[in-house]
């Protein structure tokens, strides 16, 4: 069996194939801009109900077995109430992603054998693979994200809430541990200079790192020919749903 990424998605997928006793390989074409690679790697305990038919309940169960280790507090500040309040639980840790074999794969092959089975978890590039292949696209769009990192500390995750200069919309920015500084996360386009700014509160620089975040109105995960799962959509969740993609993922091919 072939999982053709190994980003966040590929990872959870190769995982749980596995633990079903299946023999994996994972691909990795280690393309620029990979989102898992950018990710703050943050997990909100109760707030992904994706609109699936197949969802439910998938994410408390996918929180309970994978991310055991490592919730801590949101505590939330804002520049008008600087009194800190806890907001719930965050996930904050690293996700190990899977060591693949580094190939770029152009097209996929015809899967002439019913047992032998493709899952492509390319992210953003799903549509390239589909495309080469002569197959229906999922019509996935990249939206580039950008997290900082710099100095500056913080305990557990901090929320700050702020407003900027004539801007009556509360933003929010959250910051959390990384190595020996703060990584600031949740980071849309319109606001890399805004948070590059907010940055310079806690110390100042900020290093940028950027992903392609795969974009679809839901999650998608499915059979997308003989032989052939399909997994992409996760946008500014994959993290923290890729355990329950996983188990779908599981369950199509063993249908
Ligand atoms: C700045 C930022 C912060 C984020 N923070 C969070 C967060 O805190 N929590 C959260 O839940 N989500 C977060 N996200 C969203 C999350 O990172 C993505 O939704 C998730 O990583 C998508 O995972 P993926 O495996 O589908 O795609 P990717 O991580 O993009 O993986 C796709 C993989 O496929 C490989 N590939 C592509 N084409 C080919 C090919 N032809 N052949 C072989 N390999 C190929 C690529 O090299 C890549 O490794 C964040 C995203 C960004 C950008």
């Amino acid at each position: 069996m072939v999982v053709v990424g190994g980003g966040f998605w590929g990872t959870f997928i190769c995982s749980r194939l596995r633990s079903l006793g299946l023999s994996v390989v994972c691909l990795d074409g280690l393309m620029e801009g990979a989102a898992s690679r950018a990710a703050a790697g943050l997990v909100r305990a109760s707030s992904f109900t994706p609109d699936c038919d197949w969802w439910e309940g998938r994410h408390t169960l996918a929180c309970r077995e994978h991310f055991s280790e490592g919730w801590v507090e949101e505590r939330v500040v804002s520049d008008y109430v600087p009194e800190p309040r806890v907001k719930g639980m965050v996930w904050c840790g690293e996700v190990p992603l899977e060591p693949a074999v580094p190939v770029l794969v152009g097209s996929l092959p015809v899967m002439d054998y019913p047992s032998r089975w493709v899952v492509l978890a390319a992210g953003v590039w799903c549509d390239d693979v589909l495309e080469a292949s002569g197959l229906p696209l999922t019509g996935v769009r990249a939206s580039r994200g950008v997290g900082l990192v710099g100095p500056g500390s913080v305990s557990g995750v901090l929320s700050r809430t702020y407003r900027l200069p004539g801007d009556t919309r509360t933003r929010v920015m959250t910051m959390r541990p990384w190595g020996s500084g703060v990584r600031v996360g949740d980071t849309l386009p319109e606001r890399e200079q805004e948070q590059l700014a907010q940055m310079a509160r806690f110390g100042g620089g900020g290093e940028q790192v950027w992903g392609l975040r795969p974009r679809l109105p839901s999650l998608l995960v499915a059979r997308w020919g003989p032989g052939l799962v399909v997994a992409t959509g996760g946008y500014r969740n994959g993290l923290a749903v890729a355990p329950g993609v996983a188990l779908r993922v599981a369950e199509l091919i063993r249908k």
